[in-house]
């Protein structure tokens, strides 16, 4: 297949693009290279044949509109967005703008373009929106959501999504787009962007600088290996049916501290400091409206498309901490490049 995919140059995007050409798919990266963008995530395919790459903005339709001419993409893999919660507590409209109205550009360039399509290549056209389980809101200590969850977004990031989710819906439903939906848990792994929790601690770590941790650390998340989700994006690309909507998680539940103190004890088992690293975790005040709980039940995808995730977390973590030691190269040039980190998303009344 030749697939367009959005957000290439990010975390995840890259994680596909990346596996996609391993596969043998051609690929072509879009990306208007934001803050959270890294070419470097895309060096080790970008001497290939079928590995192209645009900078463009999703919400420049003609720009779309050129794209889709230019490469006459099978389908469409959908990732670019803005995607740090704390960003979007401090600057929730650029968030409407890529999450939402970029989504619907993307979504109106790709039905101009199926319409120009023949009937062989329309009909096995497909746009995959990659989405995130933060749409259905918080859980309380049990449960997990599915398919039938009903939507209770809460941040501005999760509710943009959610927004982006039922426009895709809604194309699907009035124009005949072909689509398929994933919502997935949290992603961790090599090539994450230093603002995001597991970076964060593993670079603080090394820098003996204060780890912080949300509140009382007791918020639960699922988390899941990036190669993981890349490969379960491919396979609901490939397989999963028209229209339909697929849960993704890691089978992975833990709480802010206790991954915070796994992180610690594999960086003391491989980079041994003086002290144990644990000493530097640091509570500061909680995010504003944090969800307390996500979980997710992965049965869909597991029964109807025999996905499973591969890695488990004690080996994600302990895979993910070693890139981060053996690429400080790709870490200090974000740095160099001028991002800071530092605390996000506080209120100014707080
Ligand atoms: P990321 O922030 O690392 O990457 C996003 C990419 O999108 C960047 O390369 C950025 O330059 C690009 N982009 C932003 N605005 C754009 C625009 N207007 N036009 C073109 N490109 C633009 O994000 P990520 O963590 O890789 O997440 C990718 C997708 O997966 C997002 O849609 C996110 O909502 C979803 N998701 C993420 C997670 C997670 O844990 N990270 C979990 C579930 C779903």
């Amino acid at each position: 297949m030749k697939i367009l995919v959005t957000g290439g140059a990010g975390f995840i995007g890259s994680a596909v693009a990346r596996r996609a050409i391993a596969l043998g798919h051609s690929v072509v990266v879009v990306d208007v290279l934001t803050y959270a963008a890294n070419l470097d995530n895309l060096l080790s395919v970008e001497a290939s044949p079928l590995y192209h790459f645009l900078q463009a903005d999703i919400c420049d339709g003609p720009a779309m509109a050129a794209v889709f001419a230019q490469h006459q993409p099978d389908a469409v893999m959908h990732l670019a967005a803005e995607s740090h919660v704390d960003r979007s507590i401090e600057g929730p409209l650029a968030f409407v703008q890529t999450n939402i109205v970029g989504t619907a550009v993307l979504l109106e360039e790709s039905r101009r373009y199926l319409a120009s399509l023949a009937a062989d290549r329309r009909d096995a056209f497909r746009f995959h929106h990659v989405s995130t389980d933060e749409v259905f809101g918080a859980l309380g200590a049990e449960g997990a959501f599915d398919e039938e969850t009903p939507y209770r977004p809460n941040s501005p990031y999760s509710s943009s999504k959610a927004s982006s989710d039922m426009l895709v819906r809604a194309w699907g439903e009035t124009f005949g787009l072909p689509f398929v939906i994933s919502n997935c848990s949290n992603n961790y792994g090599p090539y994450q962007f230093p603002e995001k929790l597991i970076p964060v601690v593993i670079l603080n770590a090394l820098a003996g600088r204060p780890i912080p941790v949300y509140g009382t650390g007791g918020n639960v998340r699922d988390w899941l290996f990036v190669e993981d989700h890349a490969d379960a994006l491919l396979t609901v690309l490939g397989r999963g049916v028209g229209g339909e909507t697929y849960c993704i998680g890691g089978e992975a539940e833990r709480s802010n501290l206790q991954l915070v103190h796994m992180l610690c004890a594999l960086l003391d088992e491989l980079r041994p400091g003086n002290k144990p690293y644990a000493d530097l975790i640091t509570f500061v005040q909680d995010r504003p409206g944090h969800d307390f709980r996500y979980a997710i039940n992965t049965s869909k995808i597991s029964r109807e498309l025999g996905w499973r995730p591969a890695v488990d977390i004690e080996a994600g973590l302990r895979s993910t901490v070693e890139w981060y030691l053996a690429n400080e190269a790709w870490w200090r040039a974000i740095a160099e490049r001028g991002f800071k980190g530092g605390r996000l998303g506080l209120l100014a009344s707080a």
